[in-house]
């Protein structure tokens, strides 16, 4: 068993610590997010022994490999076949060029691959010491589903969802609400980040600081490492050959998906480019362009919501990877190295009229549906490809990912196209479910006492 990598904050201001630690820790205490120190690196030999036919053998294969011995192999390998039990379409479109469908999990999100894992693993981790924790998370719609499903019936967790009344979709409203069991779900009158306000004062309160609350959010380690699989999984695939590299195309808000992609690079992954595509709130692709960050603020509202994001976190950390520094604030503190950035990475922005045209000329040329997300990624895709004609061998394979399910958003597509998309079975069955969830006005108080009411501290 290899020793444990440390875990570093992108800051660099808080000391190093165990993957544990990054796990529960959420955020480093200087405001910095975690990253290995050390990118476990698998060779020729290694990388052709992954496996072709199992996802959650590979995924046993490449977790173990960035938690060390903090967690056994055998351990790793149950919470991965137990979770990973959707499959993975790969759909060839033309040419070499393929989607990957990351929509089939319980939730139809991407966000399922990294929050079941996470939930798994920290239930693990809580249950050898005894100890119990309550997560605590303010969603705008996609997160609290992924994380509510991935979390229930898990033991020692408990689960407190907070959501704007008003802003989340009822699909995505049911998909939290109607679990029950460890998963609270409080429907706010207020607006998303009235929400995070609230979630953030709970944090600080000290009279509620023997509740051992803790965050899931995106910017967990947890919720980023698991995202490096399916990039293994899609080369093994699609290519299987060291010498034979792909280029992946990802749609982007928050930049973890697409750190996930970067860090499986690190790890030896045959990946030449990867294509940056974020929807109208372009200041990565600006940064690209002009070599100076500006966060968007507030961000701008585009059909692919998921990725309103006017300042993604992640980019720290894939600042840090290049070499440079970026505080919480999007501050650049020291240069990466933008040459090495430019040459494996290639940032588009989509404006929402070519999303749109994207999900029609999809369909009419491939009878296939995009969702707005998958429409960002495509159309990413096509203008890479159009603006490195030299990049368009035939040896290259060229994969575009689809991060939810198109019959989540039902009513872009039956606008845009005039169809209803056919729901998969973990969203009809949501339809005849019972609700539970309470309601709190836009205040503190009442949310202070519900935690105090519910949990034992
Ligand atoms: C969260 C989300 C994204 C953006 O992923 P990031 O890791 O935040 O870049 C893209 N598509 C869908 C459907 C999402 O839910």
């Amino acid at each position: 068993m290899k020793p444990s990598t440390k875990y570093y904050s992108t800051n660099l201001k808080a000391p190093g610590v165990s993957f544990r630690e990054a796990l529960f820790r959420g955020l480093a205490p200087d405001g910095g997010l975690y990253l290995p120190e050390k990118f476990p690196y698998l060779d020729r030999k290694e990388l052709e022994a992954l496996s072709d036919e199992s996802y959650p053998l590979l995924a046993s294969e490449i977790m173990s490999r960035l938690i060390g011995n903090e967690a056994e192999k055998d351990i790793i390998s149950n919470i991965c076949h137990d979770i990973y039990t959707f499959s993975i379409p790969i759909e060839n479109i033309y040419e070499t060029k393929y989607l990957m469908r990351l929509d089939q999990g319980p939730t139809s999100s991407f966000k399922d691959f990294a929050s079941l894992f996470m939930g798994r693993l920290m239930q693990y981790f809580l249950d050898i010491e005894g100890k119990y924790i309550t997560i605590l998370i303010a969603t705008s719609g996609d997160t609290g589903s992924a994380v509510a499903n991935a979390f229930y019936g898990l033991k020692n967790i408990g689960v407190v969802i907070l959501f704007p009344s008003e802003e989340v979709t009822d699909m995505q409203r049911k998909q939290m609400t109607t679990l029950g069991d460890n998963i609270k779900v409080i429907a706010v009158d207020g607006k998303f980040d009235d929400c995070q306000r609230l979630v953030k004062k709970a944090f600080m309160d000290p009279s509620l600081s023997g509740f051992n609350l803790s965050s899931a959010n995106s910017i967990n380690i947890g919720r980023l490492l698991p995202q490096t699989v399916y990039y293994f999984w899609a080369w093994r695939k699609l290519s299987g050959n060291p010498d034979k590299p792909v280029i992946f195309s990802v749609p982007s808000g928050n930049f973890g998906n697409v750190a996930g992609g970067i860090i499986a690079r690190k790890m030896g992954l045959p990946a030449k480019r990867f294509v940056i595509a974020t929807n109208e709130n372009d200041e990565v692709p600006n940064y690209f362009k002009t070599g100076v960050y500006k966060v968007i603020s507030p961000s701008r509202n585009c059909i692919s919501s998921a990725m309103n994001v006017g300042h993604p976190s992640n980019m720290a950390r894939i600042i840090a990877i290049y070499g440079g520094i970026m505080n919480e604030n999007g501050k650049i503190l020291k240069a990466p190295d933008l040459g090495k950035m430019h040459s494996e990475l290639y940032a588009t922005s989509i404006t929402e009229r070519e999303t749109v045209k994207t999900i029609e000329s999809f369909y009419r040329q491939y009878n296939k549906l995009l969702e707005p997300h998958g429409a960002v990624a495509w159309s990413g895709l096509q203008k890479f490809l159009n603006s490195n004609p030299g990049s368009e061998s035939s040896d290259l394979i060229y994969i575009s990912l689809e991060t939810a399910h198109p019959a989540k958003f039902g009513r872009e597509l039956k606008e845009i196209l005039d169809i209803n998309p056919i729901q998969p079975d973990s969203l009809v069955k949501i339809n005849s479910k019972i609700e539970d969830y309470i309601s709190l006005d836009n205040e503190y108080e009442p949310l202070k006492n519900f935690i105090i009411k519910n949990y034992k501290p």
